[in-house]
């Protein structure tokens, strides 16, 4: 079966006009997700897990290697692929539902038709009682769900999703994820989920993959299975959570900024092997 998404061997490198030394954000990655698949991308600050998912949305391309979606190059962005960051933008002077019926308007849909779309996802992420509100009454959590309603609205094939629960208090986001799971359930969607949280990682995904800063691409592929619902607080989702910090804690490049005491030992380590 032709995977969702394709990374064969993806380099990318960003130039700096100003200091002419060059940033290699990305080097040989390979990576493939199924069609319906959950997948978190867990890696360290700055390893290049937001390059590789703005290569998969189209606002990047490749410097060398390639990336498929649905087994075509991806060369724009498009509505097949809903993108969601961690700082909701809405457009202020518009209602929750006209954010969400906004990138309804290229459709070519009656008016009615945009409202009835936008009413439909607003229910689905629990705010049809917001529906005339504006982005200023809203928590930073509600902000967020209009955002993943606007992406739902135009039903994409994968929903690209970069440390989209980074921001907001702990309870929040673990509704969120709950929100996330059950929407995701429900209308089937190939799913690449940024983020920095082993335990995000593990309670969302089908499998993880590790980015490790380059020149060392993905540093571990693992599967999660555990059956869906999951418990939060089950010693079998401990104990794939403590296995992945395991995973983590044998490749050198992922140890943590806070593991890193002092410094000059971990450079030592390093450099014996
Ligand atoms: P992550 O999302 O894992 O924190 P990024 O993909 O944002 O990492 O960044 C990877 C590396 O590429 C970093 O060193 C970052 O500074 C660099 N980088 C990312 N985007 C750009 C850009 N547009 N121009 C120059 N350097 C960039
Ligand atoms: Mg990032």
């Amino acid at each position: 079966m032709i995977p969702m998404i394709e990374l064969p061997q993806v380099s990318k490198v960003f130039p700096n006009q100003e200091t002419g030394q060059h940033v290699q954000a990305l080097q040989d990655v390979s990576l493939r997700i199924e069609e319906n698949e959950f997948l978190c991308l867990l890696g360290p600050s700055g390893c290049g897990k937001s390059t590789l998912l703005n290569l998969v949305a189209g606002f990047e391309r490749p410097t060398a290697g390639r990336v498929l979606f649905a087994g075509k190059p991806v060369e724009n962005p498009g509505p097949d692929r809903g993108v969601v960051f961690q700082d909701p933008t809405l457009f202020p002077w518009l209602t929750v539902e006209q954010n969400v019926a906004f990138g309804l308007r290229n459709l070519k849909l009656s008016p009615v038709e945009c409202r009835r779309i936008a009413r439909r996802f607003l229910t689905s992420v629990g705010l049809d009682s917001f529906a005339g509100a504006r982005a200023h009454q809203l928590s930073g959590g509600m902000k967020q769900r209009v955002a993943l309603a606007r992406v739902l609205a135009l039903d994409p094939r994968a929903l690209l999703m970069d440390e989209p629960f980074g921001a907001l208090d702990a309870q929040t986001r673990d509704r969120l994820q709950d929100e996330l799971l059950r929407i995701w359930q429900n209308h089937r969607k190939t799913v690449l989920f940024v983020t920095h949280n082993v335990e995000e990682a593990v309670y969302l995904a089908d499998r993880v993959a590790v980015l490790a800063p380059a020149p060392d691409s993905i540093g571990a592929d693992v599967p999660i299975a555990i059956p869906r619902p999951r418990d939060r607080f089950s010693a079998e989702l401990r104990e794939a959570i403590m296995a992945l910090m395991g995973v983590l804690a044998d490749l050198p490049c992922c140890v943590l900024p806070s593991q890193i005491e002092p410094a000059g030992e971990t450079i030592l380590l390093r450099e014996g092997g």
